[in-house]
């Protein structure tokens, strides 16, 4: 394996890892004896190992998360090297790694996002920037849309529009939900893309009206939405939420812990609509590929000056950790220097997008493929006609297990959510693992279509 590992020794360490796993770990989102949890034994570039030793292709970058791709050896040297330098300082003093890595996330932010707050992830870093915009406000309601995810926290969880929110919500969170446009699944049957943007605009400025505009402290929203399924919003409609927020003096809160750190082909995903800048953009993930947790808010001007001369009520023991945000710095510096971000927009043009619209003509269980970068997700349907999902909203399916069960066996390792396959893997990817992972795909999806009527 590639850190050193015989075989038979990586089989022996998994199987005990397994064994303790599931004596002594308990897992997020899962009824616990309903699991089998896959062991991880060795990742490398685009790929990782199973406990058995198998190689599989990681076209799920581990929750959307390993952009540069695993074991970047200038990230690893970066972390083992401030590891040995300096491992941990409290938040209130300075650290060069954290300087260094506010400045390079300043850098690449749209607009004058220039404050950068770090947490430890981005469930935390939507928590802060919900309280940085109630304070600067001094109002309460954040509107939110259905169908997004925002992280596992209370206010992250209450935000989230996806049915991870409903055993968590006590009704106490000062949420409102709205439909953001899909054309795909929309409940109002509006036209073409520019009857969509109309119609969810005028609905979203209605929200806001009967909720009562003084009220209202922040608009939530993913840039392009991620688990959700990928759903790049009409034109016009970004556009159309950020003068709503200038009319009613709402925060704008761009959520971009999936999509930020070339994942869409750009540094930021709100880069793909000209013009819109949010006051508040979160961030995680993609920042330092995971490599050791970090998140954090970038901070418009207007809001950071609020806090001026007025204490900020808020922090964390590890704002700005060393190794975590040194990782950070290398791995923006490698992105930057080894034109990564570059890498994720074309292999997205040249491969992805068009291998996935091609898989779609003769595969009748796709009923649509979105995306951009290497940001795209399968929407998987029994009857294209009437788009009726292979999986149900929330649920799994036997058809769904299946699918993903060819794609592990053949080598594939995926990212699913309810009916969907996301294809995202790290921006790394080159063209001959992208059309790997698509062949293995093609073979899969024959398992879906025994599924379609
Ligand atoms: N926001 C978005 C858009 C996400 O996709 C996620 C995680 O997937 C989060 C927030 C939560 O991030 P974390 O799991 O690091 O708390």
């Amino acid at each position: 394996l590639p850190n050193g590992l015989t075989l038979t020794a990586a089989r022996q360490a998994a199987a005990r890892a397994y064994e303790l796993d599931r004596r002594h770990v308990f897992h997020s989102w899962s009824a616990q004896a309903q699991i089998d949890p896959m062991t991880i034994s060795a990742s490398q570039g685009c790929y990782v190992w199973d406990g058995e030793g198998n190689r599989l292709l990681d076209f799920s970058s581990q929750l959307v998360n390993t952009n540069i791709g695993h074991q970047h050896p200038k990230v690893v040297a970066a972390v083992q090297q401030q590891a040995a330098k300096l491992c941990t300082v409290a938040p209130q003093h300075v650290n060069d790694a954290r300087s260094e890595a506010a400045r390079l996330i300043a850098e690449r932010t749209p607009g004058e996002l220039n404050k950068i707050f770090f947490t430890n992830g981005g469930a935390e870093a939507v928590e802060h920037a919900v309280r940085l915009a109630r304070l600067h406000t001094g109002r309460h309601k954040v509107l939110a849309r259905y169908r997004s995810y925002h992280g596992g926290t209370e206010t992250a969880i209450n935000l989230t529009g996806d049915p991870r929110r409903w055993p968590n919500d006590h009704g106490n969170s000062a949420v409102v939900h709205f439909f953001g446009p899909f054309l795909y699944r929309t409940q109002f049957h509006a036209g073409d893309e520019s009857e969509e943007t109309e119609r969810a605009l005028a609905h979203l400025e209605q929200t806001i009206a009967f909720e009562g505009p003084s009220t209202i402290a922040a608009i939530v929203l993913e840039s392009i939405p991620g688990t959700a399924g990928i759903m790049i919003p009409p034109p016009g409609y970004l556009a159309g939420v950020r003068a709503l927020c200038d009319k009613y003096g709402i925060i704008f809160i761009a959520d971009e812990v999936m999509s930020g750190f070339g994942r869409t082909g750009k540094w930021f995903a709100i880069e793909h609509f000209e013009g819109v800048t949010p006051d508040l953009l979160t961030f995680a993930k993609g920042v330092n590929s995971g490599y050791v947790p970090l998140g954090g808010v970038a901070i418009s001007p207007a809001i950071a000056a609020t806090f001026d001369n007025r204490a900020y009520p808020g922090g964390l023991t590890y704002s700005g950790h060393p190794l975590a945000t040194a990782a950070a710095v290398a791995t923006i510096t490698a992105m930057a220097d080894e034109g990564i971000v570059e890498n994720a927009a074309e292999i997205g043009a040249r491969v992805l997008g068009p291998g996935l619209r091609e898989l779609a003509e003769h595969h009748p269980s796709i009923g649509e493929v979105r995306g951009t970068g290497v940001f795209w997700a399968l929407e998987l349907v029994r009857d294209r006609a009437t788009r009726e999902p292979l999986a149900p909203y929330g649920g799994t399916s036997a058809a769904m297990t299946e699918v993903v069960a060819a794609c592990r066996a053949a080598g594939l390792l995926m990212f699913v959510n309810f009916n969907r396959l996301h294809v995202v893997p790290p921006c790394i990817v080159s063209e001959a693992e992208a059309k790997e992972g698509l062949a293995i795909l093609d073979r899969a999806l024959t398992v879906a279509d025994q599924h379609t009527s």
